[in-house]
């Protein structure tokens, strides 16, 4: 099955002011503390600096998904890799 992107008009990116270009990206949310990736969500991307551009219908529609409690319990796992954060100090 072939996703079609949405053709929305994301404009430009507020930060660098580039011309977004419509992407597929993954998603990752912490729901109740268990990592949810959403793969293949519409966003506008920008190709200079990375900026992402979630429209708020594509929005809704994630929170819907994320919110079938049913489907994530059937949905595969990954593994990723944690790491916690640590300074090391550095004397010169
Ligand atoms: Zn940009």
């Amino acid at each position: 099955m072939k996703r079609k992107l949405l053709r929305y008009d994301y404009g430009e990116c507020e930060i660098c002011d580039s011309p977004l270009q419509e992407r597929l990206i993954n998603q990752d949310f912490w729901i109740r503390g268990e990592l949810i990736v959403v793969k293949g969500v519409p966003a506008g991307v920008c190709p200079r600096c990375g900026e992402k551009v979630i429209k708020s219908d594509v929005g809704r529609w994630i929170v819907k998904l994320i919110e079938n409690s049913e489907r994530i319990a059937k949905a595969p796992r990954i593994t990723v890799p944690t790491i916690r954060f640590e300074v090391e100090e550095v004397r010169t």
